[in-house]
């Protein structure tokens, strides 16, 4: 193949990109039917408190079961849902499904825990965000501040304004509100004085090289420092190994997530790890 001639080969990439477009449209269709079939779930990843050990609060994280394929990887299929415009009534599933689920760990004696979910900024789009995450709060009796929404400086792409000002509607509720992947998009700083944010969540992209790379080093300490300095809670995510939660712990980083404390885990492990931790 890779010796042929320019017309077969253009024929080849022709195919193969109609092949995965094809592709693409068949996940689409597929993913139209999800919800309806249930097919989604919530995993959830424990972030623990570095200063009292405890573990404080989860990432609420989707997973798509595909009656065929298996499990298919939200990096694949997020994308769609933001293109298609589905991720609203996704989204509204899974606000439902975080409250649902703080309201059983609250009830098994879990006192000032929180459920993060990722809100994507497509779902800003949705003039009513602001009365969803209201409304939801109140059928679920879901306290306010134990809500936190990751969402990451594209939000401010399509119409920074409106985004702002809708952000700022649902903090005066007193959700709380993250800033995602910090660090790794294009936008200037700015926006950490325009939104009104609680906490910082460091990119695993800065945590992976974190004990051999003065540079990502060098990036952790700073954010850690510029979010202290601006009032803010700092997460740094992807911890691996014990070397990067005590290099973090060190340089005074509150929280912690990755696969070294837990990876996301199903519901019933999620309250099986718990109690764990209640006993301790
Ligand atoms: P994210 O919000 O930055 O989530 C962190 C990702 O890192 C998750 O991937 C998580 O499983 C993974 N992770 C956690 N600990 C470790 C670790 O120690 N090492 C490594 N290598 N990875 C770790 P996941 O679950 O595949 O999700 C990927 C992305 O999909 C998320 O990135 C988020 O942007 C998006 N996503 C997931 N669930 C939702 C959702 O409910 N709504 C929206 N809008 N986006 C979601
Ligand atoms: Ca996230
Ligand atoms: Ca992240
Ligand atoms: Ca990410």
């Amino acid at each position: 193949w890779a010796k042929s001639s320019g017309p077969n080969q253009y024929r080849f990439y022709a195919s193969e990109m109609n092949a995965r477009g094809h592709e693409l449209l068949k996940l689409e269709g597929d993913l139209r039917l999800a919800l309806k079939r249930e097919e989604f779930l919530l995993y959830y990843q424990p972030q623990l408190d570095l200063r009292s050990g405890r573990i404080i609060g989860i990432e609420g994280l989707i997973r798509w079961q595909h009656p065929l394929r298996g499990f298919v990887s939200p990096v694949n299929f997020i994308p769609l849902l933001e293109n298609s415009g589905m991720i609203i009534p996704v989204g509204e599933w899974v606000l439902r499904q975080a409250c649902k689920a703080h309201r059983i760990i609250r009830e098994a004696g879990f006192d000032n825990f929180r459920v993060s979910i990722n809100v994507s900024a497509v779902q800003f789009n949705d003039e009513y965000l602001y009365e969803k995450i209201n409304r939801t709060l109140q059928d679920e009796q879901m306290p306010q501040q134990a809500l936190e929404l990751e969402i990451t400086e594209n939000i401010l792409i399509k119409d920074p304004m409106s985004a702002a000002e809708t952000l700022r509607a649902i903090h005066a509720l007193g959700v709380r509100i993250a800033i995602d992947d910090f660090g790794t998009g294009y936008s200037s700083l700015a926006y950490l004085k325009r939104l009104p944010l609680n906490v910082l969540k460091i990119d695993q992209t800065f945590v992976r090289d974190l004990i051999n790379d003065q540079s990502d080093a060098a990036i952790a300490e700073a954010s850690i420092s510029l979010a202290h300095k601006l009032g803010l809670e700092v997460i740094a995510e992807g911890v691996e190994t014990v070397q990067q939660l005590e290099f973090l712990r060190t340089h005074d980083c509150d929280l912690v997530q990755g696969y070294y404390i837990s990876k996301p885990l199903p519901w019933h492990e999620l309250m099986k790890f718990l109690q764990t931790k209640l006993l301790q």
